[in-house]
C-alpha cells in the first residue's frame, strides 16, 4: 500500500464512523469542572456526566495545595522517578494512598491505564492466570493483553461462571491465578460482588485484584473503595485506581498492594520505568483531596443523597434505570437514536449529559449515564429531573422503555 492509499483508508474509516452516527464530539468548556460548567457562548449547563462525584476537582483548598507543591518543587519533573524525578511529595503521596486504602505500599502512574498497563506483566509469568470479568475497563484488556499469562473471561458478575473459569484455570495447570475485576461497572452502575468473589478466590488459592476507578473516594467507610464497602479489604491483594475522578480529578493512577508487589512494579512496571513522574501541582493536589475525602463525610453525604433523589424521583417519573448503590445512575431507552435525540433536547434545555450506544454497550441498550456529583446542589438536581421528564414529553418518548 502507498501512502495515498494509507491516507485514503484513513478518511474511509473516519467516513465510515460518521455514517454510523458514532462520531464523538468534545464540546468546549470555560469554566472550571463543577455542578454548573460554561459553554462560552453557548452559555451554562448543568453537568450530569463528569466522574467529579466528591466536587473536588475545584476545590479552593485542592488548588492551594496544588499551587503550593508547584511553587516549591517546579512545574514538571522532566524524568522518570528512579532518574530524579522523586520529590518529598511523591512519597508522602504513595504513604497517603496506601494508609487511606489500608494497604503495605502504593505506587503512581501517569494514569491509571498505565497503572493497568503495568501491573500484570511483571507480576505473572506464562505459567499463571488472569480471570478477568467480560466488563472490565478497556485497560484492564489491554494491560492484561501485555502479560503473557494465560487467560480467562467470566460472563460479568456471574460468580458460578467465575468458578467454572477458576475449575478450568486449575485444571490446566496454572501457577498463580489472579481474579480480577472492576470494583464498579461504570456503564451499568452495579458494584461488583467481592464478598463471593473473595470466598471463590478462597475456594482456588487465587489472588484478588479490584480497579476501583469509580469507587475510590466515595464507596466504603471514608469513601476507601468497594474492599472496605464488602469487609474484604485484606483479602484484596491488588487494587488499582485513579486521582482522575473523585480526588480532584487531575491526573494519575496509582497500584496499592503487598509490599514486595509495589516493589517489583517500580523496578521492572514498564509505564513506570519509561514515563514521566506526576507534576508536583497533580501530586500536592492530589493528596489534600485525599486529606479531605478521607476526613469528613459531608462531600459523600451529599453525593449519595443527591443520588437516591434522583434515582427516586425519575423511577417515579416512570424512567427505566438500571445500577444499584452508586451515583452512576444510567436512564435507559434502549433505541440510540432516541437516546441521542434525549441527550441533544436535554443539552438544549440547559442540562449536560452525554448518550452511549453500541459499541460501549450492547445494541439495543443505549441509554444516557448520568453520574451524580457532591458539586451539584438540589435545585439543579430539580431541575435536571424535570427537564427529563420534559424532554421526554416533548420528544413522545416512552419513558419505560428499555
Ligand atoms: C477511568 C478508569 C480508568 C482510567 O483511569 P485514568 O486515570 O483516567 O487513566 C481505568 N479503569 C477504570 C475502571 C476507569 O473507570
Amino acid at each position: 500500500m502507498n501512502r495515498t492509499a494509507f491516507y485514503n483508508r484513513l478518511d474511509e474509516t473516519l467516513s465510515g464512523i460518521r455514517a454510523d452516527g458514532l462520531w464523538k464530539h468534545e464540546h468546549e468548556i470555560d469554566s472550571p469542572q463543577s455542578g454548573e460548567i460554561s459553554l462560552g457562548e453557548a452559555g451554562t449547563r448543568i453537568n450530569l456526566c463528569a466522574n467529579n462525584y466528591l466536587g473536588l476537582a475545584d476545590d479552593p483548598e485542592v488548588i492551594a495545595a496544588a499551587k503550593d507543591s508547584m511553587d516549591r518543587l517546579g512545574h514538571g519533573m522532566a524524568s522518570v522517578r528512579f532518574i530524579c524525578g522523586t520529590t518529598d511529595e511523591h512519597r508522602l503521596l504513595e504513604r497517603d494512598i496506601a494508609s487511606y486504602l489500608g494497604t503495605d505500599a502504593a505506587i503512581t502512574f501517569a494514569a491509571c491505564f498505565d497503572a493497568n498497563g503495568a501491573v500484570f506483566e511483571p507480576l505473572l509469568g506464562a505459567d499463571d492466570a488472569i480471570v478477568s470479568d467480560s466488563l472490565n475497563h478497556a485497560s484492564i484488556i489491554d494491560g492484561v493483553r501485555l502479560s503473557k499469562a494465560r487467560r480467562y473471561r467470566f460472563a460479568t458478575r456471574d460468580m458460578d461462571d467465575l468458578r467454572t473459569q477458576l475449575q478450568a484455570a486449575r485444571a490446566e495447570g496454572s501457577g498463580a491465578i489472579l481474579i480480577v475485576t472492576d470494583g464498579v461497572f461504570s456503564m451499568d452502575g452495579y458494584l461488583a460482588d467481592l464478598a463471593p468473589i473473595c470466598e471463590l478466590a478462597d475456594d482456588f488459592d487465587a489472588l484478588v485484584m479490584v480497579d476501583d476507578c469509580h469507587a475510590t473516594g466515595l464507596i466504603g467507610r471514608d469513601g476507601r473503595g468497594t474492599p472496605s464497602h464488602f469487609g474484604v479489604t485484606d483479602r484484596v491483594d491488588i487494587v488499582t485506581s485513579t486521582l482522575g475522578k473523585a480526588l480532584g480529578g487531575a491526573m494519575g493512577g496509582f497500584v496499592a498492594a503487598r509490599q514486595p508487589v509495589v516493589d517489583l512494579l517500580r523496578q521492572r512496571g514498564r509505564p513506570y520505568l519509561f514515563s514521566n513522574a506526576l507534576s508536583p501541582a497533580h501530586v500536592g493536589g492530589a493528596r489534600e483531596a485525599i486529606r479531605i475525602a478521607r476526613t469528613s463525610d459531608e462531600r459523600r453525604t451529599r453525593l449519595m443523597g443527591h443520588a437516591a433523589r434522583f434515582r427516586t424521583a425519575m423511577n417515579d417519573a416512570g424512567f427505566t434505570l438500571t445500577g444499584a448503590d452508586h451515583p452512576i445512575i444510567p436512564v435507559m431507552f434502549g433505541d440510540a437514536k432516541i437516546a441521542v435525540a434525549m441527550a441533544d433536547r436535554l443539552m438544549e434545555m440547559g442540562v449536560y449529559v452525554t448518550p452511549f450506544s453500541y459499541p460501549v454497550v450492547p445494541h439495543g441498550q443505549a441509554r444516557i449515564r448520568t453520574q451524580m456529583s457532591a458539586a451539584l446542589t438540589d435545585a439543579q438536581l430539580d431541575t435536571a429531573i424535570g427537564a427529563f421528564v420534559q424532554a421526554a414529553d416533548d420528544l413522545g418518548v416512552d419513558r419505560s422503555a428499555r
